[in-house]
């Protein structure tokens, strides 16, 4: 069974090939560094256009659910466009019939709070679920305005998982261990991971089969990846060989500035067609949502950006193997 209806993947990046990536992507950072704090100028002047293109093919209806692919939306840096990813990207997926869990793992909270949900109000959350083991899924899951799109949301005393895990047995697979049952309910299921790298994001590269890497489109977004990559690399050695990137996916894209050209135009360099040829416009579009609490997609529904959240929807379907 799969989220895109079968179909063979040969696009997902192999170990090696990701370990070669993460290799070129440091030295991209140590070029950029010796280069003082500016990118080279870029060889393409529009690397959003210039791409190859390839057309994305429609997602093939679903004849029935589940199993879920796990896919964590991963980057230790703040402010990148997880959380507004995650939702409208879960959004999305729903209007090709998919069933989606977004899972809130961030104690912050934005993507239950991008919902319409209080975190403070909850009496339940993840945290419930990770940490005792008589609370179930269906006490802590809830549906959302948007039909099939379900969340597992959060709040701050999730910030206590990550300290009180430490003492558990096989620590780093508990977020596993807890979406495990509700896996056969869903086509996708999104991990919205916090700005780090600590053991919350561990467990959820371990829960997951695959990586969204969303990337804001100005210069220190490379230096980030490396470390990332490094991560990525280890989950995948002791815990997790089945992890794989599914795409880098460049957010807050202003067309207007070479400098957001020349970004992407090195991450294109050093990923190649990891690279989403979606790319995510800056808009205030996405500040707007937040307040209303609901997916551009509902919001907005025939906005450039709610167009850009369903074309990247079609490329991760595609992308994705079956499960
Ligand atoms: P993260 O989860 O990585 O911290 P967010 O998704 O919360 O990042 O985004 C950070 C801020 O940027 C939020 O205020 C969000 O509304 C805004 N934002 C996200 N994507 C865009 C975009 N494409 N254009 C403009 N603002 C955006
Ligand atoms: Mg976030």
């Amino acid at each position: 069974m799969s989220i895109n209806g079968g179909g063979e993947d040969s696009t997902l990046l192999a170990t090696d090939d990701m370990r070669a990536a993460a290799r070129r992507v440091r030295e991209e950072a140590r070029n950029a560094r010796d280069d003082g704090e500016e990118p080279r100028a870029a060889r393409a002047p529009d690397p959003a256009t210039q791409r190859r293109t390839r057309p994305i093919p429609e997602p093939e209806p679903l004849k029935s659910h589940g199993p879920a692919r796990v896919v964590a939306l991963c980057n230790q840096k703040g402010g990148v466009g997880k959380t507004t990813s995650t939702i409208n990207l879960g959004a999305a997926l729903t209007e090709y019939g998919r069933r989606v869990l977004l899972v809130d793992f961030d104690p912050q909270g934005a993507l239950s709070v991008g919902l319409g949900v209080q975190p403070h109000d909850l009496e339940l959350s993840v945290y419930n679920l990770l940490m005792q083991r008589d609370i179930t899924p269906d006490e802590v899951i809830r549906p959302t305005r948007v039909e099939n799109l379900d969340l597992l949301p959060a709040n701050i005393d999730l910030s206590a998982a990550e300290v009180q895990l430490v003492q558990e047995v096989a620590r780093e697979y508990t977020l596993q261990r807890v979406l495990e049952p509700i896996v056969p309910n869903y086509d996708v299921i999104l991990i919205d991971c916090a700005p780090s790298l600590g053991l919350l994001t561990v467990n959820a590269l371990t829960a997951s089969n695959g990586i969204v890497v969303p990337l804001e489109c100005e210069f220190f977004a490379l230096r980030g990846l490396a470390m990332l990559t490094d991560t990525i690399g280890k989950v995948q050695d002791r815990l997790n060989p089945k992890l794989e990137i599914v795409g880098i996916l460049g957010t807050m894209f202003d067309g207007r500035t070479t400098h957001a050209r020349e970004v992407l135009d090195r991450v294109v360099q050093a990923f190649d067609e990891r690279v989403f040829h979606t790319v995510i416009r800056r808009t205030v579009k996405f500040p707007e949502t937040t307040v209303v609490g609901e997916p551009i997609t509902t919001y907005a529904p025939s906005s450039q950006a709610a167009t850009q959240y369903r074309d990247l929807a079609k490329e991760v379907l595609a992308r994705c193997p079956a499960g």
